[in-house]
């Protein structure tokens, strides 16, 4: 199956010159979700891998099923203030600002092994920062699983130490 199919590919926006790759077509194919959704899991399959961590809210879509999938469970990645109890944040720089993301404290335990899964791998700062965090927990980071890859931006250089599964290049 050609997972370029389902994406639709949306000029300008959120802002002009940048060219958003939407994923909401291919989800709403059933079976071009599921496709992705098994492409992923395969990868993952001969990991060990104990829970999947997904950063909001494109990472929970394809993450959760994923994880699903596996019998394992999954753990959110969020903006500040988002989630309840006590979490560790991680900060990183953006072309204009920053950003910080937040995940529970207690969610990974010490050597557990952790697949992260995203919607798209652009500069990498979003996947650098969870793994940052998953790492700050005594958690092994197995695998990197994304549908889409942004090659121009060079995310990837940032994740050399792990292997990366991305479904479709652009
Ligand atoms: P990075 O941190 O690698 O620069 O950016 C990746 C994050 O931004 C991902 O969480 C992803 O959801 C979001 N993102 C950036 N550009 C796009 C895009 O064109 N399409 C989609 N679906 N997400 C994007």
């Amino acid at each position: 199956m050609d997972l370029k199919n389902y994406v639709a590919s949306v000029k300008d926006f959120p802002k002009k010159g940048i060219i958003f790759r939407d994923i909401t077509t291919l989800m709403n194919d059933g079976e071009a979700y599921k496709y992705a959704t098994e492409q992923i899991v395969q990868f993952a399959k001969d990991k060990q891998v104990d829970l999947v961590v997904g950063p909001e809210a494109r990472g929970f879509i394809f993450g959760c099923p994923v994880s699903y999938a596996l019998g394992i469970g999954f753990v959110p990645v969020r903006k500040p203030k988002k989630l309840p109890r006590e979490t560790i944040e991680y900060s990183y720089d953006l072309e204009y600002g920053s950003n910080t993301l937040c995940m529970h404290k207690d969610a990974i335990k010490p050597g557990q092994r952790v697949l992260i899964v995203d919607d798209l791998l652009a500069t990498g700062g979003t996947m650098e920062a969870t793994i940052k965090m998953v790492e700050q927990l005594g958690g092994v980071v197995a695998g990197l699983a994304f549908l889409i890859e942004l090659e121009d931006l060079k995310g990837r250089e940032k994740l050399k130490d792990y292997p990366v599964l991305t479904l479709m290049k652009y």
